[in-house]
């Protein structure tokens, strides 16, 4: 089968006066002043339990848009049974058949979902609907169709035989079911991994983030409507903890494809090596997790160039992606400049609520964020080895609000150089031109994490020297460009040390974490 060549969904601008921002906006407006109720989805049911959790807008916290019901274990049994009992009919689906639902779910969300993704995705994850635009609407249709994409290249893919034998790869999925746990940031990335699973066959039980539950079911009603049938994917909600215990339990327990926090990940990954002696196979561990992501500027670097790179890569969505620029080396003879560049982008920053077009700047996810944030930059007000350039200012009465915040230290391994915050806050270090060197192998040295980074340069040695030096430093490794804001079908994107297992998203080597192939070999 020839699939439908991929192609990136175009992103929408949203002017100001446009149909598409006006639009939009009333379907933001109709989500904010209702209330939803929304149930786990296990098989054909919706499971109520009464015991329900309240979503309310990180920007606007006493205000409820809607109420999701939480597991008990029982629900977590059923959900694993159910999946297993939908597995033999959907595994046995031709592959051209699951792709076609899934490229109908592109279509319902580049069409009469694009709205809908967009403002639950605004008001229960607080983006600005630019952020949202290349997230819950662009990115999830580019996984859904580049995806198909590379499942037929997987399928297609067949070994060589000798004359009087045929060989041939069935790529089946993985014996059991796949467990999704996925994250608040990215709506695309909560609806691609329970997706890219289920494309190769297998069933899934999913658990999005508490954070991330109404724009979860946005996405449940689009599945449906695209045909994925009853029990493929399981959805349910609450505590994580039993949760995961509850699905580690199950011998049929095949894989887990998590994006998350690197705590909480190798926590998993601990308790399913206590548990590995219980399992049918062995199941495939998949997960993005934390980063913290750099920026090296050398003394080649075009200055306007940097600070773009720094005030977007930092604090977009609130510096809430993993990918974000976190820490930033700048050496000493550009410094000055990058910096003016930096607070006057800054000081240009709207902060509010994301109904009002013009902010840029929206709330962090929750208190709990909020908090940490606070504590960091209280901390680096104290500390004599550090200063607030930029913001520093927070206020949490109405939403979580955070001025984008930027830390001058004279301490390469200042706290906040190697703590991931998840928010918007970045700090600077400085270095001495002729440190260019050392700057490289330090970054290298304090990168426990190694998800995506940023050189910029115009001397080609430079970049070759950074590219070398820092090989393991970042998956994602990004020359004169900002370290934020991968593109499907263009960069894969993943990285390794405590910031995941590498299978690139948006790629067939992830796809391929998800079959377990069965060669048959025929002689004549
Ligand atoms: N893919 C996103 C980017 O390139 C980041 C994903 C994440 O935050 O997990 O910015």
């Amino acid at each position: 089968f020839q699939v439908p060549v991929a192609i990136n969904e175009p992103v929408k601008s949203y002017a100001s006066g446009s149909p598409e921002r006006a639009s939009v906006l009333e379907q933001y407006k109709a989500f904010y002043n209702s209330t939803v109720e929304i149930p786990m989805y296990i098989g054909a049911e919706e499971i109520k339990t009464g015991n329900t959790a309240n979503i309310t807008p990180p920007h606007d916290h006493q205000h409820v848009v809607g109420l999701y019901h939480l597991a008990e274990k029982s629900h977590i049994e059923k959900a694993i049974a159910t999946s297993l009992e939908a597995k033999t009919k959907w595994a046995a689906m031709p592959w051209e058949q699951r792709a076609a639902i899934f490229l109908k779910a592109a279509e319902l969300i580049s069409g009469p979902y694009r709205d809908k993704m967009n403002a639950a995705t605004m008001i229960a994850q607080s983006k600005n609907i630019y952020q949202a635009e290349i997230d819950s609407a662009c990115e999830i249709i580019d996984f859904l169709r580049f995806n198909v994409e590379y499942m037929s290249e997987i399928y297609e893919d067949q070994p060589a035989s000798d004359k009087g034998i045929w060989n041939r790869v069935e790529h089946r999925p993985l014996e059991g079911f796949v467990y999704a746990v996925t994250p608040f940031n990215f709506t695309a990335i909560a609806g691609n991994l329970p997706a890219s699973a289920a494309m190769m066959g297998n069933v899934v039980v999913w658990k999005p983030s508490d954070s991330q539950v109404y724009s979860a079911k946005v996405i449940v009603d689009v599945f449906k409507e695209a045909g994925v049938p009853d029990g493929v994917i399981n959805v349910v909600y609450g505590d994580p903890a039993m949760i995961t215990d509850t699905v580690l339990a199950s011998p049929d327990f095949a894989g887990i494809h998590f994006t998350g926090s690197t705590n909480v990940f190798k926590n998993i990954w601990s308790k399913i090596g206590a548990n590995i002696h219980n399992y049918r196979t062995y199941p495939r561990i998949v997960g993005e997790t934390g980063g913290k992501d750099f920026i090296i500027a050398h003394p080649s670097s075009i200055e306007k160039q940097v600070a773009t790179a720094i005030s977007r890569g930092a604090f977009e969505f609130q510096g809430q992606k993993c990918s974000a620029a976190s820490r930033v080396y700048l050496p000493k003879s550009k410094a000055e400049t990058i910096l003016n560049y930096v607070k006057e982008d800054v000081a240009s920053f709207k902060i509010g609520s994301p109904e009002d077009m013009s902010n840029f700047i929206t709330a962090v996810i929750h208190e709990g964020s909020f908090d940490k944030l606070a504590k960091y930059i209280d901390q680096a007000k104290a500390d004599a080895d550090a200063e607030i350039i930029a913001g520093g200012n927070y206020d949490k009465s109405k939403g979580y609000f955070i001025e984008p915040t930027v830390i001058l230290t004279t301490n390469p391994k200042y706290t906040t150089m190697e703590t991931e915050l998840f928010g918007p806050v970045v700090t600077i270090y400085v270095y001495e031109d002729e440190k260019w060197a050392d700057t490289l192998k330090l970054v290298d040295e304090t990168s426990e994490y190694a998800l995506t980074g940023a050189v910029f340069s115009q001397d080609r040695y430079a970049l070759t020297e950074a590219t070398q030096v820092l090989e393991n430093a970042a998956g994602n490794f990004y020359l004169n460009d900002k370290p934020t804001g991968a593109v499907v079908g263009q960069q894969p994107f993943g990285g390794a040390r405590a910031s995941g297992t590498n299978d690139k998203a948006g790629s067939a080597i992830n796809l391929l974490r998800w079959v377990s192939p069965r060669l048959i070999k025929e002689t004549f």
